[in-house]
C-alpha cells in the first residue's frame, strides 16, 4: 500500500510562501493498493495534480468522499480523469451521507458554478450507494470499512485494510464535540487500534478554543491522545488550519515528538505534507509492517 497525499489542508486552499513547503492544497489523498487499484480519498484542490497522472492510466479511479463541504469537493472538476471517453469513475458514497453528498459534488459542474455540466461528461461517472452496515467495500483482499464524523452536517471515515496493512482516514472529526457524537471516544480507540497508519484532523490548538468548539475539528492535543490511546504505527497530522505556517507546523511537530516520547508511545507522528509519500509492506512470512517515508 502506498500512501501519497496531494492535499494536506483544511477549511479552503491557501498557497503562499507561508504556506510552501507543507502545501497549500485542499484534502486528497491517493492509496495505491497491492492489487493495483487506486484509492481517492477526498477530492479537494489537491485531486487536479493525481488527476493528471491517473490521466496516464487505463484503470478504474474509485473515490471515497469523507463528506460535501468545499474543501473536500472542489478540486472535482479539474480532475483529468473524467474528461477521458469512458474512464470509469466509481464514486463510493455510504447510504447514510446519500443524496446530498452527492448532490454537492455534481452539481457544482452545473453550468453556472463551472462551465462543463456534469452531464456532458464523457467518462462514466458511477455513483456507488454502499453500506448500510459498516462495510462499504470488499474485493479481493481489499476491506474498506467505515465510522460516523463528529462534524456538523455528518461525514464518514474510513478503515483500509489490504492483506492485513491498514490506514485510516478520520479527518473533519472531532473528539469532543459539545452534543451527542456520531461516534464516542472510545468507540474511535476501538476502531482505531493497531492501524498502520491513522490520517487524522488536527486542525485547532488550545488557542483557538473554546471559540470554535462544535466547528467539527480535533484539537492538536486530543489526537496524539488517541493515537496513544489505539496504539497506532504513525499518526499523520491532517487538514491543517488555513492560518497555520509552515514555521507553526514545525513547532506542533516538535511538541508531538515529545509528547509519545514521554508517554514512551510506540506511535510516531508526521505532519502530513503535500508530495509525503508512506509505503506500507507486510513482509510475506508475516511480522511488523514495514514503512518507509519519502518526499
Ligand atoms: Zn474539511
Ligand atoms: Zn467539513
Amino acid at each position: 500500500m502506498i500512501i501519497t497525499f496531494y492535499g494536506v489542508r483544511g477549511s479552503t486552499a491557501v498557497p503562499g510562501p507561508q504556506t510552501a513547503r507543507y502545501g497549500g492544497n485542499t484534502s486528497c489523498v491517493h492509496i495505491e493498493l497491492e492489487s493495483g487499484h487506486d484509492l481517492i480519498l477526498d477530492a479537494g484542490t489537491g485531486i487536479r495534480l493525481l488527476g493528471r497522472k491517473l490521466a496516464h492510466k487505463s484503470t478504474p479511479v474509485n473515490i471515497l468522499l469523507s463528506h460535501g463541504h468545499w474543501d473536500h469537493i472542489q478540486g472535482y472538476p479539474f480532475f483529468a480523469p473524467i474528461y477521458q471517453v469512458d474512464r470509469d469513475i466509481n464514486v463510493y458514497i455510504s447510504v447514510d451521507s446519500g443524496r446530498k453528498l452527492l448532490s454537492s459534488l455534481f452539481e457544482q459542474m452545473d453550468g453556472t458554478h463551472f462551465p462543463v455540466r456534469a452531464e456532458d461528461l464523457p467518462s462514466n461517472n458511477i455513483p456507488k450507494f454502499k453500506g448500510v452496515e459498516s462495510e462499504l467495500y470488499e474485493r479481493e483482499g481489499i476491506k474498506v470499512i467505515k465510522r460516523g464524523l463528529n462534524h456538523p452536517g455528518g461525514g464518514v471515515a474510513y478503515k483500509i485494510n489490504e492483506n492485513g496493512v491498514t490506514c485510516a482516514y478520520v479527518t473533519d472529526n472531532e473528539l469532543d464535540p459539545p452534543y451527542t457524537p456520531a461516534t464516542t471516544y472510545d468507540q474511535w480507540v476501538d476502531y482505531l487500534h493497531g492501524v498502520d497508519v491513522l490520517i487524522h484532523d488536527a486542525q485547532y490548538t488550545e488557542a483557538d478554543m473554546p471559540h470554535k468548539h462544535g466547528w467539527g475539528h480535533t484539537l492538536i492535543s486530543q489526537v496524539r491522545r488517541l493515537a496513544t490511546d489505539a496504539e497506532v504505527g504513525t499518526l499523520v497530522m491532517f487538514h491543517h488550519d488555513p492560518d497555520r505556517s509552515d514555521s507553526e507546523l514545525d513547532e506542533i511537530q516538535i511538541e508531538n515528538e515529545k509528547y509519545l516520547k514521554s508517554h514512551r508511545a510506540p506511535t510516531r507522528s508526521l505532519c502530513a505534507a503535500e508530495g509525503m509519500r508512506i509505503e506500507l509492506t507486510k513482509p510475506v512470512l508475516g511480522g511488523e509492517t514495514r514503512i518507509s517515508i519519502g518526499p
